[in-house]
């Protein structure tokens, strides 16, 4: 029987393959991003408690209330930013669905949305199973900043919405508060909508901020906001995450919603949302900013190339140019098999496969797993020697 092919990707997501070459070859994990440290004990104890407690049947198709108005205080604390949190927030089984649900509700077939690459890899397989097409932007390389004329060039009668991402998986770059500015300019008298991807919104480096798209009061009105608990509670398996967007684009969120998953699982719910409203949360910026660190310092000891420390989110990527030239599938496993650390390759995350000879580490793990991870990557030796790449490095580094 021939079944239709909803969407262009081949095969399985990067991360399953190579999370799984990684257990076949007893490799360390840097590729696929999850801790690899436990959750914070009394949140595990939370967990515990709610399902001893009773609270095992479904949750109201929103989300929990209490987990709500958490959220909604807390983006009140953080970002002093009002949410209300019977119209505007909804719970999802993690980040990945709120983004497939949030294009499932707008989008239609011959619509355009326009992806920056390189972008999280369920984009564009969301965007085509509903018909609609992607229009792919590059960032500007090494700094993976927006090239604000190629959006502009890209925008058509037919683009419908914009998927935006920062903290960035997986160059580690952020937006600033002119970014969002030239957005605002670029879809001012248009109908686009933004889809904005902020899952590592408490990973955020130096000092740095994370600037939210609910801060930017004309682009908020226009914007489904994506969140996910896994990525600053270190708990990714829990799958649980919330969309935040007006009252009429929630409306349709959840028109979709309620048919797609109804609801989602109570006793994390209950966990998080005592956990969220305790007065003190764990630094998760602190902490994974002094493993970026670590883990930097620590490649000092290799050939590989760093475009600059990442400014977010808990990936590192890197060059291998003046290592060797194979393209970086090819390179990615060659790592995995012959020094035992899994990685990923950058080209996973463009359409075109593009190919700059980058692979990303994620460095959201104990310190022992880093260092014994790059013990073994200081063995690597250069297999190529070519000037135009040394000189090209050269620049990257200098920009970096
Ligand atoms: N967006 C980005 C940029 C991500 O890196 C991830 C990784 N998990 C997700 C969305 C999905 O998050 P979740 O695990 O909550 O589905
Ligand atoms: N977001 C994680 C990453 O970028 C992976 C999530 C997944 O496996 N789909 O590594």
């Amino acid at each position: 029987m021939q079944l239709p092919q909803k969407h262009s990707a081949e095969g399985t997501t990067i991360f399953t393959v190579m999370s799984a070459l990684a257990q076949q070859h007893s490799a360390i994990n840097l590729s696929q991003g999850f801790p690899d440290f436990p959750v914070d004990q009394r949140l595990g104890q939370l967990l515990h408690e709610a399902v001893q407690e009773g609270f095992n049947q479904y949750a109201p198709m929103p989300g929990l209330p209490q987990l709500r108005q958490a959220i909604s205080n807390d983006f009140s604390k953080r970002y002093g930013v009002d949410v209300n949190p019977d119209t505007e927030i909804t719970i999802t089984p993690g980040a990945t669905y709120a983004i497939y649900t949030a294009f499932t509700s707008i989008l239609q077939p011959g619509d355009e949305v326009i992806v920056l690459e390189p972008a999280y890899d369920s984009y564009i397989p969301n965007i085509e199973t509903n018909g609609a097409k992607a229009i792919t932007v590059p960032l500007i390389s090494p700094s993976f900043k927006v090239d604000w004329n190629k959006v502009k060039d890209a925008i058509s009668a037919k683009t419908k919405a914009i998927i935006v991402n920062t903290p960035h998986n997986p160059t580690g770059a952020i937006w600033t508060r002119q970014d969002w500015d030239q957005l605002a300019a670029l879809v001012r008298n248009t109908d686009i909508i933004i889809v904005s991807d902020e899952v590592y919104e408490q990973l955020v480096f130096d000092g740095k901020e994370h600037y939210t798209v609910l801060q930017h009061a004309e682009l908020r009105k226009r914007s489904f906001a994506i969140y996910s608990f896994g990525k600053v509670f270190n708990n990714t398996g829990w799958k649980i995450g919330y969309c935040i967007a007006p009252p009429d684009f929630t409306k349709a969120f959840r028109r979709i919603h309620q048919f797609l998953c109804f609801s989602v699982n109570t006793p994390a719910q209950y966990a998080i949302a005592t956990y969220l409203s305790q007065p003190r949360l764990p630094d998760v910026a602190k902490m994974m900013q002094q493993k970026r660190d670590y883990f930097l310092d620590l490649l000092k000891k290799t050939p590989f190339k760093i475009y600059g420390p990442a400014a977010g989110s808990y990936f590192q990527t890197v060059s291998y140019e003046q290592i060797s030239d194979m393209p970086d599938r090819e390179f990615a496993e060659y790592l995995t098999k012959e020094y035992g650390v899994a990685t990923i390759p950058i080209s996973a995350f463009y359409l075109g496969k593009k190919d700059d000879k980058l692979i990303r580490f994620c460095f959201a793990k104990k310190e022992e797993t880093l260092a014994k991870a790059v013990d073994r990557l200081s063995k690597l030796q250069p297999m190529v020697t070519n000037t135009h790449s040394s000189a090209l490095l050269s620049g990257l580094t200098q920009q970096g």
